[in-house]
């Protein structure tokens, strides 16, 4: 299915679908309107998901045609949409840099999670990720940020009949780094929390990080939304090779950084940890144990995820019986663990597979294909895999090609 919003190219008005509560407040003063205008316009756009400014029908005509003439109120443009066979939605949206980028719903009985991207790649380059892989273009902006939230609402029926599949959670684990586009997701969060706008709980809006140690400081008394780290190893010799960044902020500097944003809310609330069992790398009984010993201080829910493969890495989905094994160590020691189902793989929607069509700034792409090619003869790489799949060079030329 193909569908498409207004673009987003335009002039440089002031788009107020970005706008944090405060920062639409601090416009409309500029204009000479008092603070429960921001408050209208709020409930307008995020809850009642009007762009038209005419049909605004508490504000004044006079002042609606000055806001129509003055500013904007524009999603990012939606490309595609696929629906999964388990419920689960995957969208792809237009950024205004010219790439693409990925958002998912995960519907789970009475919730319904969308899992927003923040950025257009990632520089991050964890070795496991889809993301990783497509280099770097941009950091969303604020209005691609929210704008993915208040589409999934329309594309679900939410705006119209206040009824439908609810977007009830919101978690930043699509492409990109959230702390490393701090300003804007952070101006997102402020309006997934407000309750003019999206009113969720705080318990409700995840950040997830690689570990930007400055930024995790930086949230406390920035906001108080849910943190999860991502972790994937149980030690810095293994956390340098899977989450380089780990090179500069290593682990006992990320878990005091997340206990010192911890502290700063002042009520108990636990992390998530989120753990990819990958096979033969980090899914041995021995690192279940120095998991539990790492994490022994520091309360936390511990989240598995399984690997999820994709065509560039050659990286393979653990074993049941390994999950199995790693998950009882976890729960003996005493840990709350989760285990997060594949949801959406159908149309590579599952954790760590989201993709999108960066423009890569990086030239990272470029260097993995000469890479894959050069190795191709070895590993057999070149010829499709047998099994109906891409070989990694012909997905990433596939990718090449595409508009
Ligand atoms: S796992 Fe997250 S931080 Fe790491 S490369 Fe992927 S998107 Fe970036």
């Amino acid at each position: 299915m193909r569908h498409e919003t207004r673009a987003s190219t335009r002039a440089a008005k002031p788009n107020l679908i970005g706008l944090s509560p405060g920062k639409l407040a601090a416009l409309l003063a500029g204009m000479g309107e008092k603070p429960f205008r921001a408050r209208q316009i709020l409930r307008w756009v995020h809850r009642r998901g009007e762009l038209d400014f005419a049909a605004m029908t508490d504000i004044s005509v006079k002042f609606r045609q000055r806001l129509a003439r003055e500013t904007t109120l524009e999603p990012p443009p939606l490309r595609h949409r696929f629906n999964a066979g388990d419920g689960c939605v995957k969208w792809i949206l237009k950024t205004a840099s010219g790439s693409s980028v990925e958002m998912v719903y995960i519907p789970d009985g009475g919730r319904g999670t969308l899992c927003v991207s923040s950025q257009a790649g990632c520089t991050l380059d964890c070795s496991f990720c889809a993301t990783g892989k497509q280099g770097f273009d941009s950091n969303l902006t604020a209005a691609e940020i929210i704008g993915q939230v208040w589409l999934a609402r329309r594309e679900l029926g939410g705006f119209e009949n206040g009824g439908g599949p609810a977007v009830t959670n919101v978690v930043f684990m699509g492409m990109g780094e959230p702390l490393l586009n701090f300003d804007n997701v952070m101006d997102a969060v402020d309006l997934l929390l407000d309750d003019h706008a999206y009113g969720l709980s705080k318990r409700r809006v995840t950040i997830s990080t690689a570990g930007v140690v400055p930024a995790i400081r930086r949230m406390a008394g920035r906001t108080d939304a849910a943190l999860a780290l991502s972790l994937h190893a149980p030690n810095d010799e293994l956390r340098d090779e899977l989450v380089p960044l780990n090179r500069k902020y290593p682990i006992k500097a990320l878990l005091e950084a997340a206990r010192e944003y911890l502290a700063s809310l002042g009520e108990r609330r636990e992390p998530l940890i989120e753990y990819t069992l990958i096979r033969g790398v980090n899914d041995h009984r021995r690192h279940a144990r120095e998991l539990a010993v790492l994490l022994r201080d520091f309360p936390c829910k511990i989240n598995l995820i399984p690997f999820n493969e994709f065509s560039a890495s050659e990286y393979r989905r653990p074993s049941d019986s390994s999950l199995g094994n790693f998950r009882g160590i976890l729960v003996d020691a005493g840990y709350t663990v989760m285990v997060r189902s594949t949801r959406g793989d159908d149309i590579a929607a599952a954790c760590g597979q989201l993709t999108g069509a960066v423009r890569d700034q990086t030239r990272r792409r470029e260097r993995l294909l000469a890479r894959t090619v050069a190795a191709a003869p070895a590993r057999g790489l070149i010829a499709s895999a047998g099994d109906g799949s891409p070989s990694a060079a012909e997905s990433f030329r596939a990718e090449e090609r595409a508009p």
